[in-house]
């Protein structure tokens, strides 16, 4: 079975993960954006970016892993001068280096987080490329709630994944044009939840991800997943789109 694990931060993973990973039966992460510190300068985020796209893709590649990437200003990296790093952005996007903008989003919706995620969404919507949103831990409906909002007024649903939805706010997003991203992972999400809430909406419009960051993290929590699905019998064919079809699509990778 091939799997693509749709949301992962390589930078704060050893090498054993990615070997697990890899002999665990995952062939492509997407690797995403989000310095854990607070960002002095522009020039710091722009280094985080370039070594993720640089120096990561190649750590785990070593391991068989095949790294594709998302950048982007993560909402708690909001800074107020950020006109390199949507410089540098654009660039990475005409060079076609990077499969998607993120992970983007609110967090404490603050002027600066909505200005910034505004920015990154009609870069999204100018150069029709995917972005990849996070939903925070904390007043998770309320924020989501917000995130649509301006999500639907400034870019084609189609290009968006929601990531980290629950059983908890899932009706707010299941009707739109979105993908969901559903994350496994310890504190946020059990392998049961993910089949329930894929058992009441179907296989067409889920991603499947570990999240595995400096968190808490499983970095087996999609063939884990999987496996779990096909233990309790589930269709090949809808396995498979959990597992990578879906994302194969949707990013084009
Ligand atoms: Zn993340």
């Amino acid at each position: 079975m091939n799997m693509i694990d749709t949301h992962i931060h390589a930078d704060t993973r050893s090498s054993e993960d990615f070997e697990k990973m890899f002999v665990g039966g995952i062939d492509t992460a997407i690797s995403c954006c989000y310095y854990p510190y607070k960002i002095a300068n522009e020039s710091v985020l722009i280094n985080h970016m370039m070594r993720i796209l640089n120096f990561e893709k190649k750590r785990c590649e070593k391991y068989g892993l095949n790294l594709k990437i998302a950048l982007g200003i993560h909402p708690t990296n909001s800074l107020k001068s950020n006109k390199k790093i949507f410089k540098t952005l654009k660039q990475l996007i005409d060079e076609k280096k990077i499969t998607a903008i993120g992970e983007i989003g609110l967090e404490e919706v603050t002027n600066d987080e909505i200005a910034i995620f505004k920015k990154q969404l009609d870069l999204a919507e100018e150069t029709k490329t995917k972005v990849i949103i996070h939903t925070p831990r904390n007043n998770k409906l309320n924020v989501l709630k917000k995130i649509k909002s301006i999500v639907l007024e400034s870019i084609n649903p189609k290009l968006v994944v929601i990531d980290h939805i629950n059983q908890r706010v899932i009706e707010e997003v299941i009707d739109e044009n979105f993908m969901i991203g559903l994350t496994v992972q310890p504190q946020k999400m059990d392998v049961e939840e993910a089949i329930a809430i894929l058992t009441s909406y179907g296989f067409d419009n889920f991603l499947l991800n570990s999240d595995i960051s400096n968190k808490p993290s499983d970095p087996l929590s999609v063939p884990k997943t999987m496996r779990a699905m096909q233990k309790l019998d589930f269709k090949k064919k809808s396995i498979n789109k959990i597992a990578f079809a879906n994302a194969e699509k949707f990013f084009n990778i």
